[in-house]
């Protein structure tokens, strides 16, 4: 969907509003597909200001794909905004300054939208907050049931750093030459 700013023949001060309802590609996150659906279409303002236009998109997606943690299904909403200015006159405007998403007063809305709902996305989508995810040892859901592969693990570390404290026990001398010995008297 492409808009022309020209073509509204907005004054200064006018404002142009209006519904669109895009389809959205899915989005890839973490290796992961998420289908995005907005039932409520994306919805598109446009002021006249000194200058030129402000474009602002604003959305309500609901976005369907794996849980990033246990796999399970999960389903977020998310609400993204986004403005952007659109100058009249390209003279005293920094090529930075620019709009990604409009050019020559043509504003490609779908991927304005697209890029306003990707960065209000969270960084992960999750089936619930507190969702314990999968274990990473034997892979069992630590939502439904609970493993011992956690306690077996931290059972090993603790064993191990008493080995370790108990080796620089055994070397123990003054502050100073315990460093060095450490390193050229292990076993
Ligand atoms: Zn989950
Ligand atoms: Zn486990």
């Amino acid at each position: 969907m492409i808009l022309s700013l020209a073509d509204l023949s907005l004054r200064s001060g006018e404002r142009y509003e209006r519904i669109y309802l895009l389809e959205f590609a899915p989005i890839v996150q973490g290796g992961q597909e998420y289908t995005v659906l907005v039932p409520d279409g994306v919805h598109v303002m446009v002021d006249r200001v000194t200058g030129g236009y402000l474009v602002k998109v604003a959305l309500d997606a609901k976005v369907y794909g794996p849980c990033a943690r246990c796999l399970d299904e999960a389903v977020v909403e998310v609400h993204a905004e986004q403005q952007e200015f659109a100058p009249t006159a390209k003279d005293g405007w920094e090529e930075t300054e620019a709009s990604d998403f409009i050019k020559d007063l043509m504003v490609d809305v779908d991927s304005l939208a697209r890029e306003a709902l990707i960065l209000a996305l969270p960084s992960q989508v999750v089936c619930r907050e507190d969702c314990k995810g999968l274990c990473g040892v034997c892979g069992l859901d630590l939502n439904r049931d609970s493993c011992h592969c956690a306690d077996e693990k931290s059972d090993e570390r603790w064993s191990r750093l008493k080995d370790l404290k108990l080796g620089e026990g055994a070397q123990g001398g003054s502050e100073g030459s315990a460093e060095g010995s450490g390193e050229t008297g292990a076993p």
